[in-house]
């Protein structure tokens, strides 16, 4: 497979850290302009894809006297996946580790962390044993992927910089899961905004939107979903009732009156299953409503019946 250029991770100075009061989540090229581009599909083996890795990043460390391993994943089926933004995405991670790695060794490994009827949840690492911790990791490219990311740093041993990302597995069956089945094939690459305070709440609805190949944006509370509503338009809006700053019932009354969003469907994501909040989510504008915790088969069938109506 043929490997994107972009060895110039190797030679810019990292990037500067986020402006203040800037919310992680949001990446900078993305602001205003919504990625466009759906997902590709190419056929990928894992370890074929951490090897290319590896021989693409070897010159820069074998200069740098650097050994790379390969740690076998022991994946052997085929799978589904955009190969060009994996590849990116890794390439970012070895890239920096080889600039922070004076000497010793980086490891490239992936592994299974769920696995699903005709996909898998899979974590890809970049472990380096560089003496400076707290490598910075931008989650663009994970982000893109559909899944989340992370780095974590033990002082003296190193860094590990990580993010997850689902792949189909190539040939499955696919019968039985019919909302996911029609969310794929119709609305992948879809644009979501997530409004979720919740941080754990946060990592599960990407992760299961991911999942069916749709674009998610976080925002921590309805004050930032106003903000983020007004200046581009999104296909569906997930949003969690109980929020500080402001709640989800406002912010759908204030998004209703903002021209962008005016008409993009809301989903009501609460704890509370009442009859009264239900009325309440109706009345302030949204079009249907989630009970917490959230049920990964009503979610799919919600989302397919919300994006279908605007299709
Ligand atoms: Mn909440």
């Amino acid at each position: 497979m043929p490997l994107p250029r972009i060895m110039n991770t190797l030679t810019q100075a990292p990037p500067p850290p986020p402006a203040p009061g800037a919310s992680h989540r949001t990446h900078p090229q993305n602001t205003g302009q919504p990625l466009q581009t759906p997902p590709a599909e190419h056929s990928l083996v894992i370890d074929e894809l951490l090897a290319d890795i590896a021989a693409t990043i070897q010159p820069e460390a074998a200069r740098k006297g650097l050994e790379i391993i390969v740690e076998p994943s022991h994946i052997d089926q085929p799978l589904i996946g955009d190969a060009t933004r994996l590849s990116l995405a890794l390439l970012d991670y070895a890239g920096k580790a080889v600039l922070a790695t004076g000497r010793g060794r980086i490891r490239l490994r992936c592994h299974i962390l769920e696995k699903a009827w005709n996909r898998m949840l899979l974590r890809f690492e970049v472990a380096d044993n560089a003496i400076a911790p707290g490598l910075a990791i931008t989650r663009d490219f994970a982000e893109l992927l559909g899944g989340t990311a992370g780095a974590f740093s033990v002082s003296g041993t190193g860094n590990t910089l990580w993010f997850t990302t689902w792949l189909r597995i190539d040939g499955a069956p696919s019968a039985g899961h019919d909302a996911e089945d029609h969310l794929l094939r119709l609305h992948a690459g879809k644009q979501v905004l997530i409004v979720e305070d919740d941080l754990l709440n946060q990592e599960v609805a990407r992760d299961l939107l991911g999942a069916v190949e749709l674009v998610t944006e976080v925002a921590n509370n309805g004050l930032e979903a106003l903000e983020m509503s007004r200046s581009r338009r999104f296909d569906l809006i997930l949003m969690d009732v109980q929020m500080p700053l402001m709640d989800g019932l406002e912010a759908t009354r204030q998004i209703r009156m903002t021209s962008l969003n005016r008409d993009t469907p809301i989903v009501a994501m609460t704890a509370n299953s009442f009859d009264d909040d239900r009325r309440q989510c109706g009345d302030a504008g949204m079009d249907a409503f989630l009970s917490k915790p959230v049920e990964p088969d009503t979610l799919y069938a919600t989302l397919l019946a919300c994006l279908n109506s605007r299709a």
